[in-house]
Formats: C-alpha cells, sequence, structure tokens
C-alpha cells in the first residue's frame, strides 16, 4: 500500500470514483463518505457512494445521502459502479468482509482501492494506496488531512464542514476521548470559519428520534442489564422480540452500550442483540482493558483499544453464555482494576 501523496497530482483528472464504508454505516463512516464526496465532485469525478448496508435515519440529514446506493437494494447499479470505477475509496473500515455481502465483488474490483482507516490491523495487501492511522480520532478527521494535505483546503465548504464535523464529534464521544487532540480542535475552528453551524449538526443527529426509542431505552436499562460488580462489569442482552415490540430500526440501538459504563465502577461495558440473522456485539472499556483484543479473541470481531464489536451464529443464549465465560477468563484484567 503506497502513501495517499502519490494520488495528489491525479486529483485533478476526471475519473470515475467509488466511495464505500462499513456495513450499517455510523456517523463517522457516512460522514467521512459523504464529506470526500463533496470533495471529489468538485474536481469533475463521477463519484458513486455505495453503503453495504442500510443506513441509520439519524443520518439522512447529511448533504448527499439521497444519492448513496443501499447495496442491498441497488446491488446492480453499485455492482455496476464497481465494476467501471478507476478508483475505490475505502473509508473507515480495516478489512473488506466490514463490507458484508459487498466483500466480493469489491474484492475483485479492477480498479484501484485506497483505503483512509484509523482501525487496527488493515489488510493493506487490498489496497494500492492508503492511509492507516489508530492514533486518528475518525475517519473525518484523515479526510480533512486528506484535502489540506493535498493543497485543497480552498474546496472545503459547508457541506464538507456537516459530514466531517458529525463524523469527528460523534467518533469522539462528543471531543471527550483521549484521540481528541489539539489538531482535531484545529480542524473544527477550520469547518466554523468555512460556514460549519455546529449546533444544526448536533440536533440532527441526537434530538430526532422517535418516542419508542426512548420507551425502548426504559425496557433495556430496567430489564435487560445486568451488573457484574465482581468484574467491574455491565452487560446488555437484547432478544429479537424486543426489537419487534418497540418497532426497533437501524440506529435506534446505537450508542446504548454506553449508558452501563456511566455506571460508578464498571470497566467494560457490552451489549448483544439478537438481529435474527446474527448476534451482535459491542464492546466499550475505559482505561487498560483493550476490548479490541477481546472482541477477536471471543467474539469473531475487532475495532479499537477502548470501543470494539463482534458478530457469532449461536443463539442469544449461548452468546450470553460466551461472554460470562470471556469475562471469567479476563477476571485478572478486569478485577484488579485501578480507577
Ligand atoms: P460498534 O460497537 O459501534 O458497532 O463498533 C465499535 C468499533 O468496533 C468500530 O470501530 C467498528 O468498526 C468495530 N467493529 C464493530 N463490529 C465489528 C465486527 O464485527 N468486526 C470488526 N472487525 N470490527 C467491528
Ligand atoms: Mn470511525
Amino acid at each position: 500500500m503506497q502513501s495517499l501523496q502519490h494520488i495528489f497530482p491525479l486529483l485533478s483528472q476526471p475519473r470515475k470514483v467509488v466511495i464505500t464504508t462499513h456495513q450499517k454505516p455510523d456517523g463517522d463512516a457516512m460522514g467521512s463518505s459523504l464529506g470526500l464526496y463533496h470533495f471529489l465532485i468538485q474536481f469533475g469525478h463521477a463519484v458513486t457512494v455505495i453503503s453495504p448496508t442500510n443506513w441509520a435515519n439519524f443520518l439522512a440529514w447529511m448533504p448527499g445521502t439521497k444519492n448513496v446506493l443501499d447495496y442491498e437494494r441497488q446491488t446492480d447499479d453499485a455492482n455496476k459502479a464497481i465494476a467501471n470505477a478507476d478508483w475505490l475509496f475505502c473509508l473507515d473500515f480495516n478489512t473488506l468482509s466490514r463490507t458484508k455481502r459487498m466483500e466480493e465483488n469489491l474484492g475483485n474490483a479492477t480498479g484501484e482501492r485506497i483505503l483512509i482507516d484509523h482501525h487496527q490491523e488493515p489488510q493493506v495487501d487490498k489496497f494500492a494506496y492508503g492511509e492507516s492511522d489508530t492514533s486518528k480520532s475518525s475517519t473525518c478527521e484523515m479526510v480533512y488531512d486528506f484535502i489540506i494535505d493535498s493543497g485543497n483546503s480552498d474546496k472545503i465548504n459547508a457541506a464538507i464542514g456537516e459530514c466531517l464535523y458529525a463524523g469527528v464529534m460523534t467518533d469522539t464521544g462528543s471531543f471527550r476521548f483521549p484521540a481528541t487532540t489539539a489538531s482535531v480542535h484545529r480542524m473544527v475552528a477550520t469547518l466554523k470559519d468555512k460556514g460549519l453551524e455546529h449546533g444544526m449538526v448536533h440536533e440532527n443527529l441526537f434530538d430526532n428520534f422517535l418516542e419508542n426509542k426512548f420507551r425502548f431505552l426504559g425496557n433495556v436499562l430496567l430489564n435487560r442489564m445486568e451488573v457484574f460488580y465482581e468484574y467491574n462489569t455491565a452487560l446488555i442482552a437484547i432478544p429479537q422480540t424486543d426489537l419487534i415490540k418497540f418497532n426497533i430500526k437501524t440506529g435506534d440501538t446505537e450508542g446504548l452500550v454506553n449508558y452501563p459504563l456511566g455506571i460508578k465502577g464498571i470497566k467494560l461495558a457490552a451489549i448483544i442483540i439478537d438481529r435474527g440473522e446474527e448476534r451482535k456485539s459491542s464492546f466499550r472499556s475505559k482505561g487498560g482493558f483493550d476490548v479490541n483484543t477481546f472482541a477477536r479473541n471471543y467474539f469473531n470481531g475487532g475495532g479499537h483499544f477502548n470501543a470494539a464489536g463482534g458478530q457469532n451464529k449461536e443463539p442469544l443464549e449461548e452468546v450470553v453464555a460466551k461472554f460470562v465465560a470471556a469475562m471469567k477468563e479476563s477476571r485478572e484484567q478486569l478485577s484488579n482494576y485501578q480507577f
């Protein structure tokens, strides 16, 4: 994988470009994809953004989402774009398997794949060019760096600002996590100078839910959360019947895993959701417990040191039992925690 600098001189030659990201895109995935989209179209590139799956309603306000192809619903159009693309930007994921059903066609594409990502252990052999930097707060910060380093700061507009701000703000837990460097704040300052209205982004992301999401949250915290004080750990396990009862849609469960981390003493928080086709898990930790390794070892997943996820095919009860066993195996690290 060669450095991104090699493509800077080529930016001015119009190409067919695909931008894609991980399945069930979050704010950083969608924000970085659309931020890059609003940048590249200014050079006359023909740009198609493809999401491997559908996305949360709370992302629908982002400028450009109406043109994003959902691979699962617009498979033929998406495959055509992938086959014809000169460049395929792969944002906010480290392994092609994160693109779910798109993996095969993305892997077989004849165009050059370009990685911009901040997850651990990227499949570097799959990419002609790219940058992988786990110290970065977000892929949105990396897209911002890409724009600046290529000498095109004049192309940053309000649309790019809104998309990139949404991603950096959500991936840093509202500028809270350690990766929120001075550079991140400088980036936000520049985006503000370019016309960003940050209050509007917060409102669109956080004040736009339906009542059922909050009824569901009440049920989750009251009935589905178990706290293992001995292990400084809390687990939320959600059966599929809850998702149906509360009419839960993509994105409604986002952020739930953070609630137990607010309990005094809790170092590891986990959520396992029975999505029918798979049991999807998310892990969050504080301080020295490495959930990336935990997710890799027990849940076919990965991610970052303090935020990771995975998925299992076994029934919910078995995945819960697996979690409890894994927690017990990690007793040493979890119990002797220095806050
Ligand atoms: P979330 O819990 O918000 O879905 O994901 C947290 C982090 O873990 C994200 O950076 C995400 O990319 C990563 N992640 C989530 N699920 C998986 C998975 O199934 N496999 C891998 N490799 N990473 C995951
Ligand atoms: Mn990210």
